[in-house]
């Protein structure tokens, strides 16, 4: 399995874009790198480069602990709000800073809040394979306000630019698709249930993700403070069982094999690639996309 972090501070890729990037993330970030240890598991850190800016030594340190070092864009920008040239330049900036503190070739990207239309394919892959990246792990299964895409899409404008598609697990619920194996969706399920979803899953393929800021349960106490009032959509989709997260990463990490995707897809030795599929749904029943359906809330 891979394992996922998008590293970002909440109060910056969140709460506000224009508030600084603080040392929360540091600490949090070391805190899961520290638990990996523990566990002997790598995993793929998409980083903002703005957390890289302000903390190029998180950066070395992921790096020396042979973790993968991918981008998650600069400033947290969602894609579909950026020019072509902008995103261009949002990767492009990302991956050169990521790659001078790391000193590693950086090879996959993660958009900043999966915010990935279809009609964004074609440039989005332009930018990214222009950038000499080689794989994406940014499609989420399920529609909802913010992000996700749920109707049958091809992949063949990947495919056109030799970008490899990870997207992210899931599971069927009738005619729809709960991305459960992580996020928010991994923070308000008992871990049993979340440990018996995962028989249905590829466990080569499947992909687990995160943030650091979910295993950090007085950020809340602190944001109050520092900002005010933190509005209800953020405190029932963000805060919601963050209490639980460090508890269920012990279990979820003494579980299974955790790996990166460099490890996994793109090193010697690592296995083979599996190839985009022309569509999201693999072998499935087809979705129509009159058939969609928005969660009413959004985790992410
Ligand atoms: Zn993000």
């Amino acid at each position: 399995m891979i394992f996922s972090i998008d590293v970002e501070d909440w109060c910056q890729s969140v709460l506000d874009a224009n508030n600084p990037v603080t040392d929360r993330v540091y600490n949090n970030t070391l805190r899961l790198l520290d638990l990996l240890d523990e566990y002997q598991h790598k995993a793929t850190f998409f980083t903002l480069g703005n957390v890289a800016k302000k903390h190029p030594d998180l950066i070395k340190k992921i790096a020396a602990a042979g973790h993968e070092v991918a981008s998650h864009g600069y400033n947290h920008q969602s894609i579909f709000n950026l020019t072509p040239s902008q995103v261009k330049e949002d990767v492009g900036n990302s991956v050169k800073l990521l790659e001078d503190i790391s000193g590693k070739k950086v090879i996959g990207f993660r958009a900043p809040d999966f915010s990935i239309r279809e009609y964004l394919f074609e440039w989005y892959c332009e930018a990214l394979a222009e950038n000499g990246l080689k794989y994406d792990s940014s499609l989420f299964p399920m529609k909802v306000i913010k992000y996700g895409i749920e109707k049958e899409y091809s992949l063949k404008i990947f495919n056109k630019y030799h970008i490899n598609e990870h997207y992210l697990s899931y599971m069927r619920v009738g005619k729809y698709k709960l991305p459960f194996f992580g996020g928010g969706y991994f923070r308000i399920t008992p871990y049993t249930i979340t440990k018996m979803l995962t028989k249905n899953l590829d466990h080569k393929r499947a992909v687990f993700y995160m943030h650091p800021y979910e295993i950090d349960t007085n950020e809340l106490a602190a944001m109050k403070e520092e900002h005010g009032d933190i509005p209800l959509k953020w405190r029932l989709s963000q805060f919601i069982g963050r209490n639980s997260v460090e508890k269920k990463l012990h279990r979820v990490m003494n579980d299974f094999d955790f790996t990166s995707f460099e490890d996994q897809y793109y090193s010697e030795g690592s296995v083979s690639i599996p190839t985009n599929t022309l569509s999201n749904i693999d072998n499935e029943q087809h979705i129509s996309e009159n058939e969609n359906i928005a969660a009413k809330t959004s985790f992410s």
